[in-house]
């Protein structure tokens, strides 16, 4: 048999949360048993043990990120290559990396 293999592109990034917490389910058995695939767009789902583009989650409607925090949601990502978390700068419009807590003695 032919493994006809879609190409996929191998994720940078994900965001920091479970893909659950942006209602983010697979969208085969309904489940919320997932986490981020290795490839860009794709969850993983334990039960099925499939990559599958999942719901749409939050991302699918217009939810201000206002409200999604009130939620519980962060936005923030995590950089997979360099292994560190990127934020949001409003002022910069673009993700950059988030600055460590810093522990003051
Ligand atoms: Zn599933």
């Amino acid at each position: 048999m032919k493994n006809k293999k879609v190409r996929l592109k191998k994720r940078t990034w994900h965001y920091v949360q479970n893909p659950a917490t942006y209602e983010v389910f697979c969208d085969r058995c309904n489940g919320s048993n997932v986490e981020w695939s290795e490839y860009e767009h794709m969850i993983w789902c334990y039960d099925c043990k499939i990559d599958t583009k999942g719901t749409e989650g939050v991302f699918g409607g217009p939810i201000p990120i206002e409200c999604a925090k009130i939620l519980g949601m962060i936005f923030d990502r995590w950089d997979m290559k360099k292994k560190r978390v990127l934020t949001w700068d409003r002022e910069k419009q673009d993700y950059v990396p988030k600055k460590p807590v810093s522990k003051k003695p």
